[in-house]
């Protein structure tokens, strides 16, 4: 077995590879950027070997500094991780050439499949159903539109060499097809510096279903189950789950025999995924092979009891792979959920900043992969992801209540971040119910997130609120130094919310409260102190878990995918609340903002012109994609306030209308 790896990698990947190295006596190498310096990866590893500037393509990205830092550190094999250079086929050569052993696939089965168009021509020869469409580059919109014609609409227009859901678009029309040509080619360009693009069939309510496929040096290629994987927003996964509440054996069976198949076709070495699309009769087709670990590797793991990270390393080792299709075996259930700094709330626009506060969650098959600790700075360098956090249990149902414990739990301030929305997305009853597919957030949130609380759900709000002003006015009164502080604790309170108004009457009875309210008797059992960021509470018999922030004379509670400022007041303090006059928010419906900090790609309006709604205003590319920006009712531009090439930031007025 190795005695010292090189983790090519940084973040939650990074320090989980060194994890079960550190488990198996295997030394480890971390490398950084300087704006990792301080990185939790650096600090777990044995070693740490500065390899750049903060820019990926001057550090993570950078073949020769890497391959040096291995022989800087005499490491005798590297683990990419995923994303930076797990897929390129030129490090895997150059570290072969400098005698270290990659620890993933062959150079040429990367190759292969690092082409969409190349591994679908690829696939069909292995036997494996493609989505029906045209292998061909297209060259222009035009013909663009000819072809989407001839496979029948909706369509997909799809970079060859894309990636993360990049270069990406659906038409439903000639129109759309040429448009879709032009952007998906033009971010194709930017993102890949490859601007080929082809044509496909759009599978409508698609799921998407991975198969993990494991294959040693010897041949042997065996498959660990599927990954379901339809959660996501503009292609990119948010919930994975392991096993797929739609498949049935026959189908696993299917998808599995032709994932190994492909795998073999490549001479296939290492952990790898076989992406599917599965439409509602559950025919499948297949996407695309990912040459590496998946982010959302960990399901895997829990449903089988596998380390995936162990057998990557030690197939690399030259081990065989020891079981046989048979020995899996798979138990429970296991979701996991990805958490972003980002803004569900504004459109789900990406955010940075110090982690102020953190503190993951834990219990029983509560999994977190985080790259961070508190104190850590997410930055614009790199992957927005904060950590991924995993529930497995017996059922799928008691992992998602697993899940959304954990989810009440997870304590982040400092960048925003999309806890709240993954909470009330499996909240949702359609995802108890398995019934998924690749539009789920769309169906299930048509006008974006908003964090709103069911009316069922608010009573237990105040309710919480009222006790933790209670133990707070409590705590107030020791300190006061009043003996008996019960007897000169105010009983009479009134929940504030919006411009609803809960009168509560609250006295302590031995480790409980008593609240009364609209003359019925509730107990809350909680040992909350003021200060700490989880109000952890039985109300009523049911156990709940509240995170609560202090804003103002007021708190936010945040609990199951909802938030609301309560203010608890005394019932003089209320009326004198009732008396202040309103502030009117500005309107802000006659301008253009930019929804996200970024670059203005192109404006396709000018002052005076008319537009009707849907009509492209303006390209906005952020992250290293491209968004439109559409009109959202007919009116006349009146102004221009930025041109093409203008850096925008946050709300920026981009134009106005008359
Ligand atoms: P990438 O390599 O950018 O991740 P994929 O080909 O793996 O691109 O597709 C990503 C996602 O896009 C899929 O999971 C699915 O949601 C959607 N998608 C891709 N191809 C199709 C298709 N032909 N029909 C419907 N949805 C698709």
């Amino acid at each position: 077995m190795f005695k010292k790896i090189l983790i090519a990698n940084r973040g939650e990947i990074a320090c989980r590879v060194m994890r079960t190295a550190r488990r198996m006596g295997i030394a480890t190498v971390a490398v950084y950027s300087d704006a990792d310096a301080e990185a939790l990866h650096v600090r777990e590893a044995d070693k740490a070997v500065r390899i750049g500037p903060p820019p990926s393509a001057q550090s993570y990205l950078n073949i020769e500094r890497i391959v040096a830092a291995c022989r800087e550190t005499g490491v005798e094999a590297v683990h990419p991780g995923y994303g930076f250079l797990s897929e390129n086929h030129l490090f895997a050569e150059a570290l072969a050439k400098a005698g270290i052993v990659f620890i993933g696939p062959p150079a040429a089965a990367i190759a292969a499949m690092g082409d969409k168009i190349a591994s679908k021509k690829l696939a069909q020869v292995a036997g494996v159903a493609s989505v029906p469409g045209n292998l061909e580059v297209i060259p222009d919109a035009e013909t663009a539109a000819r072809i989407a014609r001839g496979i029948g609409y909706p369509v997909m227009i799809k970079a060859s060499a894309g990636g993360g859901g990049k270069g990406m678009r659906t038409a439903y029309n000639d129109a759309e097809a040429r448009e879709g040509f032009g952007s998906a080619t033009h971010e194709a360009k930017s993102s890949f510096g490859d601007d080929r693009v082809f044509i496909e069939k759009y599978i409508e309510e698609p799921r998407h279903i991975e198969i993990q496929v494991l294959g040693d040096s010897f041949g042997k290629v065996i498959y660990l189950g599927e990954r379901e994987c339809s959660i996501q927003r503009r292609h990119q996964k948010v919930i994975e789950e392991a096993p797929s509440p739609f498949l049935d054996a026959k189908t696993r069976a299917a998808m599995g025999a032709q994932a190994v198949a492909l795998a073999k076709a490549v001479n296939y070495r290492s952990a790898g995924t076989v992406e599917f699309i599965v439409d509602r009769q559950r025919n499948f087709y297949f996407l695309e092979m990912n040459t590496r670990l998946q982010v959302e590797h960990p399901v895997t793991e829990m449903a089988t009891g596998l380390d995936l990270v162990e057998w990557m390393i030690r197939i690399a080792a030259g081990e065989p792979l020891p079981f046989a299709q048979t020995d899996i075996k798979f138990a429970g259930s296991a979701i996991e959920a990805r958490v972003y700094a980002e803004d569900p709330r504004r459109n789900f626009l990406p955010s940075i900043g110090r982690l102020v506060r953190y503190r993951p969650p834990e219990g029983d098959g509560i999994r977190v992969d985080a790259g961070v600790d508190e104190g850590a700075e997410i930055g614009v360098n790199y992957d927005p992801m904060i950590a991924k956090l995993v529930a497995h249990a017996a059922t799928r149902a008691e992992a998602i209540r697993r899940l959304r414990g954990a989810l009440d739990a997870f304590y982040i301030r400092g960048p925003r971040h999309n806890i709240d929305f993954l909470a009330a997305l499996i909240a949702k009853k359609r995802f108890a119910e398995g019934r998924l597919s690749t539009d789920f957030i769309a169906d299930e949130f048509p006008r974006g997130f908003a964090a709103e609380v069911g009316p069922d759900e608010v009573e237990r709000f105040v309710l919480a609120a009222g006790a933790a002003q209670f133990i707070a006015a409590e705590r107030d009164a020791r300190i006061e130094g009043q003996v008996s502080a019960d007897a000169s604790i105010e009983r009479d309170w009134v929940v504030c919310l919006g411009h609803a108004r809960h009168p509560l009457a609250i006295a302590r009875d031995g480790a409980r409260l008593a609240v009364e309210r609209d003359g019925k008797r509730h107990e809350i059992a909680t040992d909350w102190r003021p200060g700490e960021p989880l109000l952890r509470a039985t109300i009523d018999g049911t156990a709940a878990i509240f995170q609560i922030d202090r804003a103002g004379i007021g708190f936010t509670l945040t609990h199951g995918g909802g938030a609301l400022d309560l203010k608890v007041l005394t019932p003089r303090a209320a009326e004198l609340l009732a008396r202040m006059p309103e502030k009117q928010a500005p309107d802000l419906s006659r301008f253009l903002l930019s929804p996200m900090p970024g670059l203005l790609v192109s404006l396709a309006v000018a002052e005076g012109q008319e537009v009707r709604t849907g009509d492209t205003l303006a390209v906005i590319e952020a992250m290293k994609m491209e968004n439109v920006l559409r009109a959202e009712r007919h009116g006349t531009i009146k102004t221009l306030r930025a041109k093409a090439g203008d850096s925008l930031g946050v709300d920026q007025v981009i134009l106005e209308f008359a």
